[in-house]
C-alpha cells in the first residue's frame, strides 16, 4: 500500500493532537480558576467548599492524565509516519486494517496483537495474584 494512502489519517492525528492539547489547556485553566477561588475564600473559610474543590482538582488531574496518554499515542503514531512504518503493527509488522486506523488513527497494534497484549497482561496479573513473588 503506498504511504500517501495514509495522508488523511495523518491530518486526523494532527487534528486530534490539537484538540487534545486544547483540552489539556482547558483543564490547566480550570485548575488555576479553582486555585484563585480558594484564595478568595480564605476570608470566609468554608471547609465543605474546599473539599469539593480538592475533588474537582483531583478529577481534573485524572482527566489530564488520560489526555496525556492519548497525546503520547498520537505522538508515537506520528513518529511512525516519519519512520515510514505507519499502518504496520508494532508487534508483528503486519498491516493494520485501514478501517481500524480510520476509527483510531493512533492505533499501533493490529487487533490480534492488541488482544494478545491484553491477554498477556491479564495472565501475568492473574499469576501475580496467585503466587505473589
Ligand atoms: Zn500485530
Amino acid at each position: 500500500m503506498p504511504s500517501n494512502t495514509y495522508a488523511p489519517l495523518k491530518d486526523k492525528l494532527l487534528e486530534e493532537r490539537q484538540r487534545v492539547e486544547g483540552l489539556v489547556r482547558a483543564e490547566t485553566e480550570r485548575r488555576s480558576v479553582l486555585n484563585d477561588t480558594t484564595d478568595h475564600e480564605r476570608y470566609g473559610n468554608h471547609p465543605a467548599d474546599e473539599a469539593g474543590e480538592t475533588f474537582e482538582k483531583e478529577k481534573s488531574l485524572a482527566i489530564q492524565g488520560n489526555l496525556e496518554v492519548i497525546l503520547e499515542e498520537v505522538a508515537h503514531a506520528l513518529h511512525k509516519f516519519d519512520a515510514g512504518t505507519y499502518g504496520r503493527c508494532d508487534e508483528c509488522g503486519n498491516d493494520i486494517p485501514y478501517e481500524r486506523l480510520e476509527v483510531r488513527p493512533q492505533a499501533t497494534l493490529c487487533v490480534a496483537c492488541k488482544s494478545k497484549v491484553e491477554h498477556t497482561q491479564f495472565v501475568s496479573h492473574m499469576e501475580s495474584v496467585r503466587s505473589p513473588a
